[in-house]
């Protein structure tokens, strides 16, 4: 417990949250329209621009969602990252009851995507390890989603605090487990 958290301390967030890697890469898509300089050729001044970027790990191949990319580098998403580098996984066994206007499909391949952003928004499919057991409609208006959901937290009290900020519904655990942390990864296991 000491040394996870002294390791926390003095190399802090610029680490796969999973197993303490500090083998990352960013994968950026940029989607951009300029103006032509007549004279020149050159590309100018920017019409509209767009660019997401994901972080991920080289070790354990998962996403850093505790992670941004802005001006070239990466920088710590301040309401998460200390929970997520210090925490340890929880599994909840869950459902958000939410309103049946805000999934988009419950049909088909998007429709985990779709149940789960419905229950609890970017959280559901940038953050946690989301998967949606099932679903059930309450009449036309509700849809009850079931769900197990793997997040990174610091304590059961945090967790249950995570869970309940990002849904976007009526949200009812039945369950929280504590699992152990993957393991970390070291320089000695390194090819
Ligand atoms: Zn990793």
């Amino acid at each position: 417990m000491l040394d996870r958290m002294e390791e926390v301390e003095t190399r802090s967030w610029l680490r796969c949250y999973r197993c303490w890697s500090q083998d990352l890469e960013v994968q950026v898509h940029y989607e951009g329209i300029h103006k032509i300089d007549p004279a020149s050729g050159e590309r100018g001044e920017t019409v509209e621009e767009v660019q997401e970027a994901v972080v991920q790990c080289l070790e354990c191949m998962h996403d850093q969602p505790h992670l941004g990319f802005r001006d070239g580098r990466v920088e710590p998403i301040e309401d998460r990252w200390e929970r997520m580098i210090a925490g340890t996984p929880w599994v909840a066994s869950c459902t958000v009851t939410v309103e049946s206007d805000e999934v988009e499909t419950c049909h088909g391949p998007d429709a985990g995507e779709a149940l789960s952003f419905a229950a609890f928004g970017d959280h559901g499919t940038r953050e946690f390890f989301t998967h949606v057991r099932f679903h059930k409609h309450e009449g036309d208006e509700r849809i009850i989603v079931h769900l197990l959901v793997e997040l990174y937290a610091r304590s059961a009290e945090e967790a249950t605090e995570v869970l309940e900020e990002a849904s976007r519904g009526v949200l009812a655990l039945t369950s929280l487990a504590e699992e152990s942390r993957p393991p970390a990864a070291t320089s000695d296991d390194r090819h």
